[in-house]
């Protein structure tokens, strides 16, 4: 139990949350975390729905987890084991495939199939991502500026800013086009191939209720490629499910002092005059402190924890306009056997199994896929990434038995004209015939599943509208529009009171760094 005199309350156990949390307390701050489920974790979290079988209910693979916050932490002393999955396996519907290395040579023998063209491109394209990416990388550590405010330490903050990326000034172009551009536009003043930029252009979709021509997904591929392909504190699945992630934080913080309470909604921010003196739960216990942090996106803080009365009309609009509308889904499987991919032979690929796979093999594919979803139905043909964990770790399943994770889109939070209630069993039939069109029976050996729709991501994590990101990692989204403009920097129009989630800058993944980010600009404020 909570032992009162908290310097911090943290609204949230996600991981976000908790790395805020226990970068406080290594500064000596009282710390409390409140989460309203009965397990920490949020959208990192391992949980045994079905009997026998624990997997990663949200989040599946790690990518951009920061290797700051994994040294700072020491989160491998506590647990944090990366375990490797196989490079990119995309199957092709004539039965033909694609892999997609880390090492260039390797993907340019692949692309070289394909095209001669793209082969000899890529390894520029490759430069070029990786500079463009080293650039956004050192940002995502930045605190956002407000290049709108004329005072003094403003200017001082956006001249600082400028001045310490003068080397990155040559990237500005190439940033530029990935922050306006199509990824299908950006994509083809490299390549030619409609295959190739199709496996490029799926990382764009992850997530997101956009197409390959959506203006603006060219900076998706970017956030993706960015923890996978350039490689940040390694790639690939987390022994024990993602939630070890979160357990090593929590555990970490614990040394520290940090304490968490689970099963402990909070209901209320207390505000009085134009700062919070802490919070209220749902069960009317009230919990006192100068500064609250919340890991909660930012809709459900400001509009049903704070309350639009105590905030500035403007920013009310901005947040309740924030896009979170959400088409992902995920659906995690207890089966007999991995899929059997038809266009997977062992002998010419190189390695025994795919772990990690992306099944949207052209352009075209992807394209409709999100057609159907602006027109309010889901995908007759979703793209999925099915993900085999258990091949390397054996803490998931019964021994002989598997756990598949199917992450992919696009399942609109709300259907036009129809209702999800009637609609599951069809959407899940869907998905199940495009996992047997690639990998035949594969639906045979299923066990049981869990099936999460976006409206059933909201409901279990609290993601707004089920975004996985808590809201469109879309240009007009980032760094000093997110979540609001002249509100970026994790502090908000009510004092004492920060963000410290996704919903804030660099936005989702798990990558603890908005929680990093927002530990660092509380400590400013509250010096001691
Ligand atoms: C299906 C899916 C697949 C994904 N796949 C990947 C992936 O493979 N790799 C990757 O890096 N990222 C992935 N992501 C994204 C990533 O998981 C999230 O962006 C990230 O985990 C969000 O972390 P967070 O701590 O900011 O917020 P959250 O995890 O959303 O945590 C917020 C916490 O606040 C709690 N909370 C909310 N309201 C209250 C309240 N009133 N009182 C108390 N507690 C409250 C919630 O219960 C939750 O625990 C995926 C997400 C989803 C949903």
């Amino acid at each position: 139990m909570a032992g009162g005199n908290y310097d911090v309350l943290i609204v949230g156990g996600g991981h976000n949350g908790l790395t805020c949390g226990a970068y406080l307390a290594k500064a000596g701050r009282k710390v409390l975390v409140l989460e309203r489920r009965h397990l920490i974790g949020g959208a990192a979290v391992t949980e045994e729905v079905v009997p026998g079988f624990r997997w990663s209910v949200a989040s599946y693979v790690m990518s951009l987890l920061s290797p700051r916050v994994i040294n700072d932490l020491e989160l491998r002393k506590f647990g944090l084991t990366v375990l490797p999955a196989t490079e990119l396996f995309v199957p092709l519907e004539d039965g033909d495939y694609i892999v997609f290395h880390d090492d260039v040579k390797k993907t340019q023998a692949q692309f070289a199939r394909f095209s001669k063209h793209d082969a000899e491109i890529y390894p520029a394209f490759d430069q070029m991502l990786r500079e463009a990416t080293n650039v956004v990388r050192r940002l995502l550590y930045e605190t956002p500026v407000d290049p709108s405010r004329r005072d003094w330490k403003s200017f001082k903050a956006t001249a600082s800013l400028l001045w310490r990326y003068r080397d990155a000034a040559g990237q500005i172009y190439r940033i530029a086009d990935l922050m306006t551009q199509s990824v299908y536009d950006f994509l083809s003043r490299w390549f030619e191939h409609d295959v190739i930029k199709a496996v490029l252009a799926y990382y764009a979709s992850i997530g997101t209720f956009a197409g390959p021509r959506t203006p603006g997904t060219a900076y998706v591929l970017m956030h993706h490629v960015m923890g996978e392909h350039a490689g940040a504190g390694g790639w690939g699945f987390v022994r024990g499910g993602m939630g070890a992630i979160s357990n090593a934080i929590a555990e970490s913080g614990k040394r520290w002092g940090m304490e968490i309470r689970v099963d402990a909604p909070v209901g209320r921010i207390l505000v009085e005059g134009s700062r919070t003196v802490g919070v209220a739960l749902k069960s009317g216990e009230e919990i006192r402190a100068p500064v609250v942090a919340s890991n909660a996106n930012a809709k459900h803080l400001y509009l049903d924890l704070v309350g639009r009365t105590e905030l500035p009309a403007e920013f009310v609009r901005e947040i309740e306009t924030f896009k979170t509308f959400s088409t992902a889904f995920k659906i995690n499987i207890a089966c007999e056997r991995p899929p059997q991919y038809k266009a997977f032979d062992k002998a010419k690929v190189g390695f025994d199994y795919p772990t990690y796979v992306h099944l949207g093999p052209t352009i075209e594919y992807l394209e409709r896929a999100f057609e159907d979803a602006k027109h309010g139905g889901f995908s007759a043909r979703p793209f999925i990434t099915p993900v085999a964990p258990t091949i390397v770790d054996d803490t998931l399943a019964p021994r002989g038995k598997h756990v598949v994770n199917l992450f992919g889109g696009h399942a609109p939070y709300k259907l036009e004209g129809k209702d999800w209630n009637n609609e599951r069993g069809r959407f899940v039939d869907t998905v199940m015939r495009t996992m047997d069109g690639f990998a035949p029976g594969f639906s045979s050996g299923v066990i049981d599943m869990q099936v999460l729709l976006p409206q059933d991501l909201e409901e279990l994590i609290g993601l707004p509208q089920g975004h996985i990101f808590h809201g469109e990692l879309t240009p007009d989204q980032l760094f000093f529009q997110r979540p609001a403009p002249h509100y970026a920097d994790y502090r908000s129009p009510i004092e004492g009171l920060y963000l410290c989630g996704s919903s804030a800058h660099p936005g989702g993944g798990v990558s603890g760094i908005p929680g990093y980010n927002a530990a660092r600009e509380i400590l400013r404020d509250h010096r001691r």
